[in-house]
């Protein structure tokens, strides 16, 4: 039999001795071994190697596809190629510097693949390191082992994922002495103690604490009585560069941290990555990414603020990190504990229904009173700016006091948009239906207009476009604007902006954050970067800017997405001193959302949303899918999710699902592509994907030979 010899390719394999690989044929047995491969190429299915001794799943390999080559991942071993066997290419080299990916590890992979309806592909390789997925860093005379050598230095590391707890290991920091629990802290902990070491198996738990009410102490004790057992710690947080303090508190505590987020340089992601997948850390901090790592000893896995939209993916695979953490926790037998002041309402019925253990803290540790919360009727005050006469006494006040207080405004930019007073002309992006937002640059001599879609920048006209009138004006406000206005309105007073702009460079977040907490600003102004997670000692006082136009967003969960960003931004005041206020200036203080925060009773707008939900047979008490459509004309893409609609409303599985009408999106173009959805909802999980796994055979037929871009979300966010 001469097929492995006649499909390999007759190039100099890349991977020569000096690289991590086992160069193709070198065994030379004269074996032929069918593999299935993955390859991140939006293909479905699986495709097929030769080589001539068996590789284990989970093993990373170098073939050529096409023109390329790339690297892929070892699936299955096949009886037989689905492809004439002389069609089939050898796989080039066997990436031999890490072990095979562990079995829990492909489990999970599979599973995401299958629930969020993605070729495999898709899923094992874009959740590495970069590096270990790039050709390039196998081929060439610099690879000089790959990066995993590189990052390691040290031989024989790629034998085995660690299963021994590192001896000693972060001993050299003294650690801080715990605090005491309170009462509650005590019950809390008892209760969540016990499932862990719960007889049939561990658990679920839902820790609802209103904020400041020490959940993340719980969170270290929990860990620090996983690690005892010698087992790893799985810390998801919603954003982590943003909270440097909790990382400080981690390591101070528990010692062996690693920590990943995006915001990391390859080279550190690669070497967090591998020091957990190796065991070698003991607790894994970081946001969704850090879902992927490989741990081969976990023991625990806390998602903190689970609530947040930030723990789902919103590119590729559309997955959800709080959602199948709770998956791993369950395959593996592992407790996972959910942690939030504002659930979402999909973890709220699951703990009600006793899916979970509903574990609760309803006051503040430091038994600090929760801050008053004031409506403040905007429609008969006189607006300064959009500051009603009660903030700014307020905000006078606390400065007279010295305390500090923070205006939160979600929009960022100095005015959302550019206006003629004559004509009603107003700046739009010529790529994006959308208004471009007038920023100031460089002590404000400079201004641009910018698109916050497709981050295109222009200047400015000096005349009206339309008219050729010169009284163009900024409408509306920005952090910028109210940045300017504050300085102007409060001239001794230390303002400092905290938005995605000031933020950008890397560490500027940090070293914005350190001016706050040692006390050098009196006014931050900030969007809801503001309000996650800090622990601001000094702020007194809360101001809500413009918190009506999230009231009436188009999308069903915006008051729940309200609620849980007015709550947490009105949980930073008042968190060491009495006497915190915080007024939400508004339009319609009547609201349901708006009275629930009054008396910051989540449990109350949760069973009122819920109510509303059901009636209405919206998610949770339904599920969702969105298919996506993109096209340089809106109609062509339409027209495909037209199609795609009857071909779902012909199959005998769309009986069971409700298929909505093909819509725009609200914004229908970016960047010159038109956009356009199409909703698809069943009462039943089940109903859902049984619908979903044919149809989307059938809509990836669909669009063969059109221009037109697809893509399926499941359990969408926004619709
Ligand atoms: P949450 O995560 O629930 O918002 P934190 O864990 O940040 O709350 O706790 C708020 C503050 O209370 C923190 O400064 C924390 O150190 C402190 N704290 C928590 N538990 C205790 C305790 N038992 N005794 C004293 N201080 C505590
Ligand atoms: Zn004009
Ligand atoms: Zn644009």
């Amino acid at each position: 039999m001469s097929t492995c010899e006649n499909t390999s390719d007759p190039e100099t394999p890349p991977a020569s001795a000096t690289a991590a690989g086992v160069p193709a044929g070198s065994a030379g047995t004269g074996q032929c071994i069918y593999l299935a491969v993955a390859l991140d190429v939006p293909l479905p299915g699986l495709f097929d190697y030769v080589h001539d001794v068996p590789v284990v799943p989970g093993t990373r390999v170098l073939v050529s596809f096409g023109p390329r080559r790339m690297i892929g991942m070892v699936w299955a071993q096949r009886e037989a190629p689905a492809i004439e066997a002389g069609r089939v290419k050898a796989i080039e080299a066997v990436l031999d510097d890490l072990p095979p990916m562990p079995a829990d590890w492909m489990r999970m992979a599979d599973f995401a693949a299958g629930y969020y309806h993605r070729p495999l592909g898709e899923v094992l390789l874009p959740v590495l390191p970069a590096s270990l997925r790039k050709p390039s860093a196998y081929l060439g005379p610099r690879a000089a082992g790959g990066p995993v050598r590189r990052a390691d230095r040290r031989p024989g590391r790629a034998r085995a994922w660690g299963g021994e707890s590192p001896a000693a290991a972060g001993t050299d920091t003294v650690a801080p002495i715990p605090p005491v629990l309170n009462a509650e802290q005590s019950a809390a902990w008892q209760d969540l103690r016990g499932m862990m070491s719960a007889q049939p198996g561990p658990g679920l738990a839902l820790l609802h604490g209103v904020t400041g009410s020490g959940k993340t102490e719980l969170y270290l004790r929990l860990a620090a009585e996983a690690l005892a057992q010698g087992r790893q710690v799985l810390l998801l947080v919603p954003e982590i560069n943003l909270t440097p303090q909790l990382e400080h508190i981690v390591r101070g505590r528990l010692g062996n941290v690693a920590v990943m987020h995006s915001k990391l340089s390859e080279g550190e992601r690669l070497r967090a990555w591998l020091r957990a997948a190796r065991g070698e850390a003991e607790i894994l901090l970081g946001t969704r990414l850090a879902l992927f790592v490989p741990l081969p000893r976990l023991g625990l896995i806390v998602v903190d603020e689970e609530h947040d939209t930030s723990y789902k993916q919103q590119e590729g695979l559309r997955y959800s990190a709080r959602d199948l953490a709770v998956w791993r926790g369950h395959d593996l037998g592992v407790p996972v504990v959910l942690g939030s002041a504002t659930p979402s309402l999909e973890t709220w019925r699951r703990a009600r229904r006793g899916d979970y253990r509903y574990v609760s803290l309803s006051r503040r540790a430091l038994a600090q009173p929760l801050p008053e919360v004031r409506l403040v009727d905007t429609r008969r005050a006189q607006l300064e700016q959009g500051f009603t006469p009660q903030l700014l006494t307020s905000l006078e006040a606390r400065l007279g006091q010295g305390e500090q207080s923070l205006v939160f405004i979600n929009r960022r930019g100095y005015a959302p948009v550019l206006r003629c007073a004559s004509c009603g002309w107003v700046s739009q992006c010529a790529r994006c239906t959308a208004y471009t937002v007038l920023h100031r640059h460089a002590g404000g001599r400079r201004h641009t207009l910018q698109c916050h879609h497709c981050g295109d920048c222009t200047a400015p006209p000096r005349a009206c476009p339309d008219c050729g009138d010169q009284d163009i004006q900024p409408m509306g406000r920005g952090t910028q604007r109210i940045e300017e206005f504050l300085g102007e309105r409060f001239p001794g007073a230390r303002i400092l902006r905290i938005d995605a702009d000031a933020t950008r460079r890397k560490g500027s977040a940090e070293a914005l954050f350190s001016k706050v907490h040692a006390g050098e600003a009196d006014i931050l102004v900030g969007t809801q970067m503001v309000s996650k997670g800090h622990d601001y000692a000094r702020l007194g006082l809360v101001g809500v800017l413009n918190a009506d136009a999230m009231l009436f967003a188009q999308d069903f969960r915006a008051p729940e997405r309200l609620f849980a960003q007015l709550m947490q931004v009105a949980g930073r005041a008042g968190r060491r001193a009495g006497g915190a206020e915080v007024l939400i200036q508004t339009d319609y203080p009547e609201q349901a959302v708006y009275q629930a925060l009054r008396t910051h009773d989540y449990a109350r707008f949760a069973e009122a949303a819920l109510a509303e939900r059901e009636e209405l047979g919206l998610p949770p008490f339904s599920h969702q899918a969105l298919l996506t459509a993109q096209a340089r004309h809106l109609r062509d893409a339409l027209d495909f999710l037209g199609e795609a609609r009857a071909v779902a409303q012909a199959m005998p599985e769309g009986a069971g699902a409700r298929i909505y009408d093909a819509v725009p999106l609200r914004v229908v173009r970016v960047a010159n592509i038109e956009r356009a959805q199409l909703l698809v909802e069943a009462d039943g999980r089940g109903a859902l994907h049984r619908l979903l796994r044919p149809w989307l055979v059938e809509v990836h037929d669909l669009a063969q030979g059109r221009s037109v871009r697809w893509g399926i979300e499941i359990d969408p966010l926004e619709i």
